[in-house]
């Protein structure tokens, strides 16, 4: 069976796609236009924490959308009010600004920090960032992130960014000068191929952050909302931050962000932020729904006995074929290969016949898990079994 191609190329060419559409998913499944079935281990990029389609969001998404789509947010809403709430009594910070993107969020976590510099500490507005981190794709996100070339390919870009190495706190000391406002990072690097900062470095960063009167800025969209096994990954290291961002999972599919900051930091004045969108009852009544899920009773400690599961799956991986290893916090896990075949992994499997499966390399030589948060021990098994064929195949 074939797809309706004929719109193809009005799409704007932005990255090589494999020829299908997929046209449904439930749980960890994902089918295309020939109802070929893919357990899906990426899941958007770590955004369904709880799978695909889930009834939960459905029905949030049902109810509220024939309640209150919206209403603008020049006025109060009752979902929005009531996930800040959640979101400031699970965590360090107080208030919260919602948005639709893991970009927008950190956009207003780094005004919200110049604002804050120019308040307090003399006009300093420049924000020490990570070689390798990623914080988005709008101007001064790239220009935030640590990828090569990232911070010029649309010059002039925004500057005042500069890298860090993950885990060298020397590295960090010696770029804060009088203009320094904020140091910002990762819990663990997700793009940049799973790479946790340490719980010592973790401290002694917020250590270091508060002796020289900086903020700590944690960007929590792919480690935030249970990914990490614990609510936030900030909690692993015991740590406290200034400014927190989440998307991804917050929203469990649906676009949906959070710029988080304790009173102290809470210096936007009225028409400094804001965002046609941001905050909708429909978005946030999801986020309800969602935040519930992962916050009941017994289910953060499933993601961590799975993720046990899946780390021990791997390093049996690695040990059978040669390989380095595995690194990662919870449900976030790469696979360190022995070579660079990462890519046709990945092209193997998702074409495995009769059923595929869908993985991500995000370097040529490492694989990257992001399952659902409500992945099963069954599931898990299979996705370890069949990479164990992809890999005798490729490897044969
Ligand atoms: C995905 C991601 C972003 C960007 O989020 P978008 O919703 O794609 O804008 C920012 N930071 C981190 C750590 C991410 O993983």
């Amino acid at each position: 069976m074939e797809f309706d191609r004929s719109g193809v190329n009005a799409l704007m060419e932005i990255t090589s796609r494999p020829d299908l559409v997929f046209v449904r998913g439930q749980g960890a499944w994902l089918e295309d236009h020939n109802g070929k079935r893919y357990l899906d281990f990426i899941q958007g990029w770590a955004v369904n924490c709880l799978g695909h389609s889930p009834s939960l969001i459905v029905e949030a998404l049902n109810r509220q959308a024939t309640q209150l789509i919206n209403p603008s947010p020049a006025f109060y809403n009752q979902p929005s009010i009531d996930l800040a709430k959640r979101l400031t009594g699970a965590s360090c910070f107080d208030r919260v600004f919602f948005a639709n993107s893991g970009a927008e969020a950190n956009e207003g976590a780094i005004k919200l920090a110049r604002k804050w510099g120019r308040l307090n500490r003399n006009g300093a507005y420049k924000i020490i960032t990570f070689d390798h981190g990623f914080h988005g794709r709008t101007l001064a996100t790239m220009s935030a992130s640590g990828k090569p070339g990232w911070d010029t390919i649309y010059a002039p870009q925004v500057n005042g960014f500069s890298k860090a190495d993950l885990n060298d706190l020397d590295s960090v000391r010696k770029l804060i000068d009088d203009e320094t406002v904020a140091v910002m990072l990762e819990p663990v690097q997700g793009e940049g191929g799973v790479i946790p900062a340490s719980s010592e470095f973790m401290q002694a960063l917020r250590k270091l952050t508060a002796e020289r009167g900086l903020l700590l800025i944690v960007d929590e969209v792919q480690t935030g909302m249970g990914r990490t096994g614990k609510l936030f990954a900030y909690e692993q290291s015991g740590i406290k931050p200034d400014i927190m961002t989440l998307a991804k999972g917050i929203g469990g599919g649906i676009p949906l962000a959070a710029l988080c900051a304790r009173e102290e930091v809470c210096c936007f004045e009225h028409g400094d932020q804001g965002g046609t969108y941001n905050g909708n009852p429909l978005m946030t009544a999801v986020g309800v729904a969602v935040f519930d899920a992962i916050t009941a009773p017994g289910f953060l400690a499933a993601v961590n006995a799975r993720a046990e599961q899946l780390s021990a799956g791997l390093l049996a991986l690695s040990a059978k074929w040669g390989m380095k290893g595995e690194r990662g916090a919870g449900l976030l896990r790469a696979l360190k290969m022995d070579r660079a075949d990462g890519a046709l992994i990945v092209t193997t499997a998702r074409d495995w016949s009769p059923e595929g499966m869908l993985l991500n390399s995000p370097r040529p030589d490492l694989l990257r898990f992001m399952p659902a948060l409500n992945v099963t021990a069954t599931e898990i098994d299979l996705m370890l079994a069949r990479l164990d064929e992809v890999i005798a195949k490729i490897r044969a």
